[in-house]
């Protein structure tokens, strides 16, 4: 469902991504771990269209992305099919929760008040905050914020899923509250790439998971394979760090 090839960016003289080639496939689930600024937030950023890049192609869903922004048709098309949740939970803070919810779909896909508004119960059923459904943002707990942020993503039915360190800026006491609902999501199918800190969850989540340093993929693969036995000196290192 996603495919990038030869893929490099550069912020500046920076160069972010060098030579990114992945494959991401229906139902999988791909973890992205890495030291900070390694470059996993633009990776993901790049998937769904908010960054450019200067070289490679981008393909999601069947649609491609050119560099340099020469894409605006596919980028609209990508926008509606894949879904992102941030670490900052970036919700409309003068809507209430249900609203938060309902707006893209009505707004995007045109759906009627009822049936928005049903699909956005439904799911706010499923990450389990049913009963907060009438908050505004501000009423809620970080981890319930977040499930907000989730069920926002998912009313758009998208074909994908982004989370780029969904549980970082949360309590401690919150973290497995949000993971849960992850955990579901993946087994339910959802095509998923997830960047994370949390290495327990990767672990046993994950059908992959992909080591980048310094903005290279240095390797990958089963994710029992990357974190027990890893073959590369980087990312021994790096394990051993947050491990
Ligand atoms: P973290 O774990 O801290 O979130 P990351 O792996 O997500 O790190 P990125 O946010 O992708 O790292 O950043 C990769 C590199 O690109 C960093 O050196 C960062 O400073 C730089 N960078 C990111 N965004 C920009 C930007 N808008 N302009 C210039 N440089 C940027
Ligand atoms: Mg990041």
């Amino acid at each position: 469902i996603v495919r990038l090839t030869g893929l490099n960016k550069h912020f500046g003289s920076l160069h972010v991504l060098q030579d990114i080639d992945l494959s991401v496939y229906a139902g999988e689930v791909v973890v992205v771990i890495g030291a900070s600024g390694s470059g996993k937030s633009t990776l993901i950023r790049c998937i769904n269209g908010l960054e450019e890049f200067q070289q490679g192609r981008i393909e999601v869903d069947g649609n491609e992305l050119l560099p340099n922004g020469a894409s605006r048709a596919a980028l609209h098309h990508i926008r509606r099919e894949v879904g992102m949740v941030f670490q900052q939970f970036n919700l409309f803070p003068h809507r209430r929760v249900r609203e938060n919810v309902t707006l893209a779909p009505r707004k995007v896909r045109g759906w009627s008040q009822d049936k928005a508004r049903e699909t956005a119960d439904t799911l706010l059923e499923r990450v389990g905050i049913a009963d907060q459904a009438d908050k505004y943002p501000g009423q809620l707990s970080g981890g319930q914020q977040q499930r907000v942020a989730i069920a926002r993503a998912l009313a758009m039915q998208p074909r994908l899923m982004l989370f780029d360190e969904p549980t970082s800026a949360l309590d401690p006491e919150m973290i497995g509250e949000v993971l849960d609902v992850m955990r579901k999501l993946a087994r339910e199918g959802m095509t998923m790439v997830v960047v994370t800190h949390e290495m327990g969850f990767a672990r046993e989540v994950a059908d992959r998971a992909i080591y980048i340093h310094e903005g290279r993929i240095v390797e990958q693969g089963r994710p029992e394979a990357v974190f027990d036995n890893p073959q590369q000196e980087r990312t021994q290192a790096f394990l051993s760090r947050v491990l």
